[in-house]
């Protein structure tokens, strides 16, 4: 499991912003658009969301295989470098299965319009992808992916259980009917966006008190703004808990 990604919607740093987090020099404080990547062993590799740094994530972790994109949802964060995936339709000379709830993949088709139009010039290529609606658990090679129904504002959207990990970004709340779906996961990567509440994002509190009751293992948080520094966050989060970083890697049992 790789942290493509773990930085808020603008990035950080932030474009024009002069903060100490902004202006740090610890590669930790540097976020990339949230994401991450699955290569399982001796089988497929999974893209969760395509950010608008895709292009980079992939030459900085050297990606060179992407078997499923899986959605959680499709604000512009996590779906604006969709059309980087036409890499990998050229390296693997096929097209790659994109999995998401209804809605995530109406606004992709919206959205990557001229991909689903049959009259679009292919001079550059466009990304072969294959919609697949999620509706309940799905198979990626050997892995289950459970979907996660969660709170992001008043939308509802996805996060993922994959054997004892889950990937909940991009949530402010988890709704009764999801937490059984969470019980016994041992690795954590949940949103927590800054110390003071926000309607769309979990607060480190708010995370924590999650952290609390789920009780895995161990818990990153990921989808950080500038508020936190990555240093001087770490020293006051509990044992067991830390801010993921981009490059960050770890293993999780299928
Ligand atoms: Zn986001
Ligand atoms: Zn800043
Ligand atoms: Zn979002």
């Amino acid at each position: 499991m790789l942290v493509l990604g773990s930085g808020t919607s603008h990035g950080v740093p932030m474009i024009g912003c002069e903060c100490s987090t902004c202006r740090s020099t610890d590669p930790r404080d540097r976020r990339s658009r949230a994401s991450i990547y699955i290569q399982i062993t001796d089988g497929p590799s999974v893209l969760v969301d395509t950010t608008p740094d895709l292009r980079m994530q992939a030459l900085t972790y050297g990606l060179k295989r992407v078997d499923a994109i899986v959605y959680t949802h499709s604000h512009a964060d996590h779906i604006m470098g969709l059309d980087e995936v036409r890499r990998f339709n050229v390296l693997q000379k096929s097209a790659i299965p994109c999995y998401g709830d209804e809605r995530t993949l109406d606004d992709v088709r919206r959205t990557y319009a001229y991909i689903f139009h049959p009259d679009t010039p292919r001079g550059g290529g466009v990304p072969q992808i294959v919609t697949a609606r999620v509706a309940g658990e799905f198979c990626v090679g050997p892995a289950t992916f459970v979907p996660v129904p969660l709170m992001h504002g008043s939308r509802t959207i996805l996060g993922y259980r994959i054997g004892s990990f889950a990937y909940l970004t991009d949530c402010s709340g988890i709704p009764d009917s999801s937490w059984p779906l969470l019980s016994g996961v041992r690795t954590l990567v949940l949103d927590a966006l800054r110390e003071r509440p926000h309607p769309t994002h979990l607060s480190v509190d708010q995370a924590l008190s999650v952290v609390d009751q789920l009780r895995p293992e161990r818990a990153f948080f990921t989808h950080m703004c500038h508020d936190l520094a990555h240093e001087e966050t770490c020293a006051r989060l509990p044992p067991g808990v830390q801010l993921a970083y981009d490059g960050l890697t770890f293993e999780i049992d299928l």
